[in-house]
């Protein structure tokens, strides 16, 4: 891993506030991943990253030191500069990372300066089937992320709101499992506006599942959903509100079995039955 150097970022944001059109809002710090700023451990240092282990999956390695400090020591430089409103911290942050450090700063500053709103994060599931073959954490790990992240903005008076970024159809992913996630954003009280549909993509374990049908850690076979109808559905499921999805989800929950989830009880189905239109009454009367 690699991480710019103060200096360097903010010399580019001192450059950026000389320029004519500059409003004052640097909009993002960090990228994807934007808190990985240091090695995991100090192990790391001397004898490269593990081989046959992760650092933050299935859970935080016990010699993993999670902590923001050099983070949020860039991000009050960049608060400083003379001429700079507003700097925001959007493509990402590693929830799992910000859970693993017990010292609330980075959140807290996190919430009161960086965030417009709305924070994008990218739990990509919340099936446990998906996520292990995603090399994710388990979903429990977001929902402790999401009451972290509600409670300090409601202790800073904020209304600010955790946004996931999510992937249908990934290996693993079963229609059980798509429908799982559908009953997640249900629960959530929002829709999700971006849903990516997964696509292979060169060198990524995902991808090796998706051709081959097999997960090269353990060898055992995956379920590849690779018919495009059954792509359709579960792109839709996550979106059930859209009326356009409504034919793609009541085909995917009767396919499913899930016919409890067509209703009217609005707190636990997914879609109601459609109402005959007038016409259809009229012809049958004739
Ligand atoms: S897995 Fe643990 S020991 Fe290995 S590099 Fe990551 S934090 Fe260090």
């Amino acid at each position: 891993m690699q991480a710019r150097s103060h200096e360097s970022i903010i010399k580019e944001a001192v450059e950026m506030t000389k320029d004519p059109e500059f409003k004052g809002y640097i909009h993002d710090v960090g990228g994807p991943t934007a808190d990985f700023r240091r090695p995991a451990c100090d192990k790391q240092l001397t004898r490269g990253v593990c081989t046959d282990k992760q650092c933050l999956f299935p859970r935080p390695c016990k010699n993993l030191k999670a902590t923001h400090t050099d983070y949020v020591k860039l991000l009050r430089k960049l608060r400083e500069i003379p001429g700079v409103k507003k700097v925001f911290v959007r493509s990402g942050i590693r929830f799992d990372y910000v859970l693993a450090d017990k010292d609330d700063t980075f959140l807290r500053e996190l919430c009161k300066y960086h965030v417009s709103g709305q924070l994008r994060t990218a739990p990509e599931h919340v099936s446990d089937n998906v996520l292990k073959l995603m090399g994710k954490p388990e979903s429990n790990v977001y929902k402790e992320f999401c009451k972290r992240f509600d409670d300090m903005n409601r202790q800073l008076g904020l209304e600010q709101y955790a946004v996931p970024y999510l992937i249908s159809s990934h290996p693993g992913s079963r229609l059980a499992d798509a429908i799982e996630l559908a009953e997640s954003v249900r629960d959530m009280g929002y829709m999700p506006e971006q849903v990516q549909d997964f696509y292979p993509t060169p060198s990524t374990i995902s991808t090796c599942m998706y051709y081959t049908g097999v997960d090269p850690r353990t060898m055992e076979k995956v379920y590849v959903p690779s018919n495009p109808r059954e792509k359709s559905m579960q792109r839709a499921l996550i979106q059930y509100r859209k009326p356009e999805n409504y034919d793609l989800v009541k085909e995917a929950l009767l396919k499913a079995g899930r016919k409890d989830l067509i209703g009217y009880d609005r707190s636990r189905c997914l879609i109601a039955p459609r109402k005959k239109s007038a016409d259809t009454k009229t012809k049958k009367k004739y």
